[in-house]
């Protein structure tokens, strides 16, 4: 099939994936809620910008130019096109995310004055659900594009940024909701249910 397609299609996921972003962002900058601790500013910053250069800027090389070439692999159209099916379903599980944290969600690690712990909805199931989701973009984009390069600083930039992140996530969260998080933590896995 035509590699335009595929452009087409890793577009619309990239185009829906920044309209939820955008939005909770908004949402997050204009709801006046009060921090009451954060980790890392300087390192979280840092994350953000890893991510950046990770996911986005590949993504647009290959959108947009031939630089990435070198990378392509061979891969059924089937195959491609079932990547792009779990794009699909990996934007709803973003949406839903979203959702489910509300007020709650931050591009930085933080706890807010109001913050209240959610375990249910995706979140019963593993307690980094927006992380597990990140990890199907990898199948997804890995599948779509068919390029190997772009696969492999996706994979660095995630593994980067969990290995990083959780273990402080985890901390903030004991320290401010304490046996409640932890008991949480005994019911449930971190990125994959059952798993890990
Ligand atoms: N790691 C989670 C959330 C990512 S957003 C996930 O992968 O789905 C990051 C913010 O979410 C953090 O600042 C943290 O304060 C908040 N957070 C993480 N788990 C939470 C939970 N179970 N309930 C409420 N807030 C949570």
């Amino acid at each position: 099939m035509n590699e335009l397609i595929y452009k087409i299609l890793l577009a619309a996921l990239v185009i829906a994936m920044n309209f939820i972003r955008l939005y909770y962002q908004k949402r997050y900058k204009t709801s006046h809620a009060v921090t009451e601790a954060e980790i890392a500013p300087k390192r979280e910053k840092r994350m953000t910008i890893l991510m950046f250069f990770a996911l986005a800027v590949p993504g647009m090389m290959w959108l947009f130019t031939g630089w990435l070439s070198f990378g392509q692999f061979g891969l059924h159209d089937g195959v491609r096109i079932a990547g792009f099916v779990v794009g699909v379903y990996s934007m709803w599980w973003f949406y839903r995310i979203h959702r489910t944290l509300g007020d709650n969600w931050s591009p930085v690690l933080e706890i807010r004055r109001e913050h209240t712990l959610i375990t249910d909805g995706p979140y019963r199931y593993v307690r980094h659900p927006m992380y597990s989701d990140m990890m199907l973009w990898l199948v997804s984009f890995t599948l779509i594009t068919a390029n190997w390069f772009y696969a492999l600083t996706i994979s660095t930039g995630l593994a980067i940024m969990l290995i990083v992140r959780i273990p402080d996530e985890e901390r903030l969260m004991m320290e401010r909701f304490g046996e409640p998080y932890r008991a949480y933590m005994k019911r449930t896995k971190r990125l994959i249910p059952g798993v890990f």
